[in-house]
């Protein structure tokens, strides 16, 4: 279908530039865009209710004339314009209105016949359909475009202003009727085969017009297959090659190790124990490591990092930490400080670096020396490590924290400035195993599934905006027993558009109100770095205790006395975003409370804030907010290609997805080049959509 791709879309018959452009703008370029361009729904027409047989609360289609139409004010509203019009089928009559659309009143004329799709609701006294999307059937034309609009399962397609639903309908149909012909099936036979799968032209077809609903889920999976298997080929071809890349083989049962974790101040948990188990294993491998550490907030992930750079350290390489934020990069940096500074062996002692943006240009040109002549160990710091004149002399183990705060360009860049390091990725964005199997491919997997002994679960409240001052008496009586407490305002300045307040005003009202016998301070992103950091060491001095913040202080900041969260207009927060900003506290043995504050009326944002009054732990939140936002949204565009899926669902498809994995692991470990003759069209069409996929399969 290669032809199909290098075919632009004004090639079409009746395809000027002008609408040329307004497909662009949906993303279609090519004919074969075109062809994958899905229906976002479909309407049964093949079925039309009689308006005698319908029933409120259904959305329902009919077929029936205009009789009479008018326009009227809104009861409560005055200037809200209110269209109707009654029609009518030889069954019954219905009343239709539309609010807010005034433009529709010089479409309804009274004898037209028009197909209308809409929900049935109860409104004085009699049925009426609001807000119904309709088409006018024009009699000359009805005769042939009948078959693509009424009388059948009909799509719906998301258009933008200059497209019609009829026209999107009639050009899709001439161009699968010119191109289906020409079109190769990239998914080779036997998989097909194998897997029950549709064609590629029967499925193209029957995901537009679809003949049943049975044959439009037959071609709505194997569509989704086909998307999925593209999305592995890379990941897993990735991941073959880098079996075979020769790495660094670590002697992992060291001294240093060992003191490290025995002066440790604590014991690990059985799950930290068999994750560095895991790690140990991989690192001891003369092939490069490739491992993904999901661990919900708190469970302990940055002390097995600190082991891992041991390893490599004792062997004389060099480790790196990266973490998303200064704030962070610091406070690693500390704690591994105090934790590294005991140990030692064999006159073997570790030597700690810090680099990060806010450094000036002679400390940063230090450092980086030190890290070029090897006098640095482990190096701890923030996206400034990717900067081109950091150069390491022996790298050999890269941690990236809070993975998702970083792109996936950005995480390539470390590893590449060793030879064949080992990688740790590190994420308290926990998402479920056979999720993350396919969808990390390359990586592989440990998990850490348990808090560390004497965690006590948060206590998570929903106050109401008037209630505020119970919530603010919470965090009193926390600072009163000696404990700390966050406030958190997901805005620094207060937005009339939003009416919401922002962190900077609020912090002026509760010092002089609410908390008017305490010591507030504010710390958000958009103060210089050394001011962050003078009032996160004041508020880790307890010289403050109440800290007003915007989501600063999301990812890994480790303050053991907050007892105390209040989150307020906390509906402007997602979900995975409050999880992540409530693991700041409850670190300590004391019981602690996260008080979220709103006023929604928003379904999405009701559904997250009970999810966090019912869910305490990572992987439960993760699973609803996929749930909540799809994949899309919740993987979001920092992520690989998930977001170009257009219509498989890794979540609810699971089951397809480890079928198209499994069958990828299958095709490359046979044909690692895809040179076979059958899997050409597949090469052709991984190349078309992977231009990166080259230099993979070329060196296979
Ligand atoms: P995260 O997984 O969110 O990065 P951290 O590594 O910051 O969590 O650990 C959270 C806190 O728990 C730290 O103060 C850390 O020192 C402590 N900790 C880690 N492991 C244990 C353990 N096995 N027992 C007790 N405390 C631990
Ligand atoms: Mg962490």
């Amino acid at each position: 279908m290669n032809e199909l791709n290098d075919l632009p879309i004004r090639y079409l018959k009746g395809i000027g530039p002008k609408r040329a452009k307004i497909f662009i703008k949906l993303g279609i370029n090519t004919v074969e865009d075109l062809l994958y361009y899905f229906p976002r729904r479909y309407e049964d027409r093949g079925k039309f209710s009689r308006i005698c047989e319908l029933k409120e609360g259904l959305t329902q289609t009919i077929k029936a004339q205009i009789l009479s139409k008018g326009e009227r004010q809104s009861f409560y509203k005055r200037a809200f314009r209110i269209a109707e019009a009654v029609v009518g089928d030889n069954s019954g009559k219905l009343n239709c209105v539309w609010f807010n659309q005034p433009y529709l009143k010089q479409y309804l004329k009274p004898g037209l016949t028009l197909i209308l799709y809409g929900k049935i609701d109860f409104y004085a006294g009699s049925l009426q359909m609001s807000n119904p999307e309709f088409e006018i059937i024009s009699e000359e034309k009805q005769s042939q475009e009948e078959s693509l609009n009424i009388g059948r399962i009909v799509p719906v397609y998301t258009v933008s202003e200059g497209l019609t639903q009829r026209y999107m309908r009639r050009l899709t149909k001439s161009a699968l009727d010119e191109y289906l012909p020409k079109i190769n099936d990239c998914l080779p036979y036997d998989i097909r085969t194998r897997n029950n799968l549709l064609n590629l032209a029967r499925s193209l077809i029957n995901i537009h017009f679809p003949e049943n609903l049975d044959l439009q889920k037959q071609a709505y999976e194997r569509l989704s297959f086909e998307e999925f298997f593209l999305f592995q080929l890379p990941l897993i071809l990735r991941k073959l090659k880098k079996k075979e890349k020769i790495g660094i083989s670590h002697q992992v049962d060291s001294e240093l190790l060992n003191n490290f974790i025995v002066l440790l101040p604590f014991k690990l948990t059985a799950a930290q124990e068999k994750v560095l188990g895991e790690i140990k294993t991989d690192m001891a491998k003369p092939k490069a490591m490739q491992r993904l550490l999901q661990g919900d907030v708190g469970s302990g992930k940055t002390v097995i990092s600190v082991a891992a750079s041991i390893i490599a350290i004792q062997g004389g390489y060099q480790a790196v930490i990266m973490a998303p934020t200064e704030l962070l990069a610091k406070q690693h940096y500390e704690k591994i400080s105090r934790q590294s500074s005991v140990v030692s062996c064999q006159n073997k002692k570790i030597n700690l670096g810090l680099l990060t943006g806010s450094l000036n240009a002679i400390e940063k040109e230090k450092v980086c020396q030190d890290i070029k002549e090897g006098k640095i160990d482990l190096v701890i710091g923030t996206h400034a490590l990717l900067e081109e004149n950091v150069k390491f002399k022996n790298l050999g183990l890269v941690v990236i924290d809070e993975q998702h705060k970083f792109g996936v360009g950005q995480r390539a860049l470390l590893p590449k400035k060793g030879a064949n390091p080992d990688v740790l990725i590190m994420t308290a964005t926990p998402i479920p195993r056979t999720l993350a199997i396919t969808l990390y491919g390359d990586l592989d997997i440990s998990i850490i599934n348990e808090l560390p002994p004497g965690r006590q679960p948060i206590k998570t409240l929903h106050f109401k905006q008037e209630f505020v001052s119970g919530a603010y008496k919470i965090a009193k009586d926390e600072l009163r027993r000696g404990n700390q407490a966050y406030i958190i305002y997901p805005v620094i300045e207060e937005s009339y558009a939003l009416d919401i307040a922002g962190a900077k005003k609020m912090l002026k009202e509760l010092k002089s109100g609410e908390f008017k016998e305490f010591k507030l301070g504010l710390i958000h992103g958009a103060m210089k770095q050394q001011e962050q950091d003078d009032v996160m060491l004041k508020f880790k001095n307890k010289k403050l205790d109440a800290l007003v913040s915007t989501t600063v202080l999301e990812v890994g900041i480790d303050v053991p006395s907050v007892t105390c969260m209040i989150v307020e207009y906390a509906e402007r927060f997602g979900l995975s975003q409050l999880h992540q900003l409530r693991g700041r506290i409850g670190r300590g043995i004391e019981q602690a409370s996260c008080v979220l504050v709103s006023d929604t009326q928003s379904l999405e944002a009701t559904a997250r804030i009970e999810a966090m009054l019912k869910y305490n732990d990572g992987f439960h939140i993760a699973e609803e907010d996929l749930k909540i936002r799809g994949p899309g949204e919740f993987f979001g565009s920092r992520q690989h290609g998930l977001t170009e899926l257009k219509i498989g669902n890794p979540l609810s498809q699971m089951h397809l997805l480890k079928r198209a994995r499994d069958e990828a692991i299958k095709l490359l470990t046979l044909d690692p080049r895809l040179e076979a003759r059958q899997n050409i069209p597949l090469k052709q069409k991984l190349l078309n959509k992977f231009p990166e996929y080259e230099k993979l399969i070329l060196v296979a």
